[in-house]
């Protein structure tokens, strides 16, 4: 018998788990209210602006959008002082790092580098185009040791894959370590590029401090990378974007199918980059947020760890069990993320919401914890 097949390296992969959904646990759980604390997303909901140039655009649906979406590239490249050759958008920045391992990477061949744990699309997308995985273990403290990483990269090495901040762990290196990163890799593996992910950068306390972008002229080999899902609150409506060397960006609209960015979605980038008010409010609740929910789960007896982005990694007080904690915050109408699949059984990671939403979820962790939530 032969029937029509996938690639068994297809067949052999663990999918993307993304968080649970609000609607899901209602239905389970037969809930009227859910808080949604496990993606990451804007606790402030969608710019008012960019929800407002989707509804006014709603009746260019019937349109393709513009090939190379060249207002965008514009004013990104405005916002961060690069030609606009360099810039590369696509369907949330999960779909330029599914390119760019496809554009340098040839199966069987080339290997890419990451850590472990990392956010998990370099890996996924990695086995999906058969290249090579090489992974150097975090730190025992979450941090990054970006010169042993640098050591694990080679003549076959196509991409190397850092985020700052970390997800899930909210670690940030200091700008000049990632900067040295760059240079070592210039030397021993001059074939790859440094893809340096800062889909939370700005929520950190000194993103001047900390970001690549802001370091005058970027390394030939390093491609830094920034999304519309977190601070710009249009999760849904899927657009990243990076800054690319020119010939790598090159490739990229080369590559890309040509109208992965819909009209709409461009739409709302372009107003929610004007809506100023929306992200500063953003910001603010983010940091002030970030603050109140560290200092909660340490009254609790929660481990935390510094985090410069929108979420807190953490784990309870000995004792308690995770798993059965993570369910009992469902039962109570409050997802969070379990990080089993980072490979993290014991640690959970939870978004920074509104200040109602982070006073719901640690009263709901405090009763968790009161109730038990032991193996
Ligand atoms: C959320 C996130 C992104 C953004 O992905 P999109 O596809 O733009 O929604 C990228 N990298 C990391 C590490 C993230 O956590």
């Amino acid at each position: 018998m032969s029937a029509p097949s996938v690639l068994e390296r297809i067949q052999a992969l663990d999918a993307y788990a993304p968080g649970l959904s609000i609607a899901e646990i209602r239905r389970r759980h037969g809930l009227e209210k859910v808080i949604k604390l496990a993606s990451n997303e804007n606790p402030l909901g969608a710019s008012p602006l960019a929800q407002e140039a989707i509804r006014r655009n709603a009746g260019l649906a019937f349109r393709y959008p513009q090939g190379g979406n060249p207002r965008l590239t514009a004013a990104l490249a405005g916002l961060h002082g690069v030609a606009q050759e360099r810039v590369a958008v696509g369907n949330g920045s999960d779909e330029i790092i599914d390119l760019l391992i496809r554009m340098l990477a040839a199966d069987g061949e080339h290997n890419i580098v990451c850590f472990e744990p990392c956010f998990s699309i370099y890996p996924i997308q990695a086995r999906v185009a058969g290249v090579g995985l090489r992974r150097l273990p975090l730190r025992a403290d979450f941090s990054q040791d970006l010169d042993a990483l640098a050591a694990l990269a080679d003549d076959a090495t196509r991409v190397v894959f850092v985020t700052t901040p970390d997800n899930p762990s909210g670690y940030c290196p200091p700008r000049e370590d990632v900067a040295r990163l760059a240079r070592r890799l210039a030397e021993t593996a001059p074939k790859a590029l440094l893809v340096v992910d800062e889909a939370y950068m700005d929520f950190a306390e000194d993103e001047a401090a900390r970001t690549l972008l802001h370091a005058g002229e970027l390394p030939d080999n390093v491609a830094v990378l920034r999304t519309f899902s977190k601070s710009f609150g249009l999760a849904g409506m899927r657009i990243g974007y990076g800054i690319l060397p020119p010939a790598i960006a090159d490739g990229f609209w080369r590559a890309r199918l040509p109208f992965s960015l819909n009209v709409l979605a461009e739409e709302a980038a372009l107003a929610a980059l004007e809506d100023s008010a929306f992200r500063a409010a953003t910001l603010e609740t983010v940091r002030t947020g970030r603050r109140t929910l560290a200092e909660g789960l340490r009254r609790l007896g929660c481990e935390v760890w510094p985090s410069e982005a929108n979420f807190l990694m953490f784990r309870l007080p000995e004792g308690h069990d995770a798993k059965a904690c993570f369910e009992g915050l469902l039962r109570r109408g409050i997802i969070i993320r379990p990080l089993r699949s980072y490979g993290l059984p014991e640690h959970m990671r939870v978004s920074v919401g509104t200040p109602e939403e982070n006073a719901a979820f640690l009263t709901a962790l405090e009763e968790e914890l009161a109730a038990g939530a032991r193996p």
